[in-house]
């Protein structure tokens, strides 16, 4: 929804939650504290709409977009090494590695 700030990225209930104390304390006060009330009928509102569109499903390209980012930053640097084994000494060396770390034969 384009909302992204972290002050309201609170998880809906905690809204819902809010609007709920507002409210109340608004009755207990009594007509002195009528703006608590409103307060907590817009919190309360806003934590039922926010409750709504974090069930509703998301898009299903977001989730494979994200999907996607997710699999790339994971897989990359594990492709990016290889683990060979010294020609001389058998030991395991990685494929980046130009001698080897116990022998020194030269690996490529
Ligand atoms: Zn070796």
């Amino acid at each position: 929804m384009g909302i992204q700030q972290a002050p309201l990225n609170l998880h809906p209930a905690t809204w819902a939650i809010a609007g709920i104390v507002l409210i109340l304390s608004g009755l207990v006060l009594g007509p002195s504290f009528d703006i608590g009330v409103w307060l907590g009928i817009l919190v309360l509102g806003w934590g039922v709409w926010r409750l709504v569109s974090w069930y509703v499903p998301q898009k299903p390209e977001n989730r494979y977009e994200h999907h996607v980012a997710h699999h790339a930053t994971h897989t990359k640097p594990r492709h990016a090494i290889h683990y060979l084994r010294c020609g001389n000494c058998r030991s395991i060396v990685r494929s980046t590695d130009y001698y080897c770390w116990k022998c020194g034969k030269r690996l490529r």
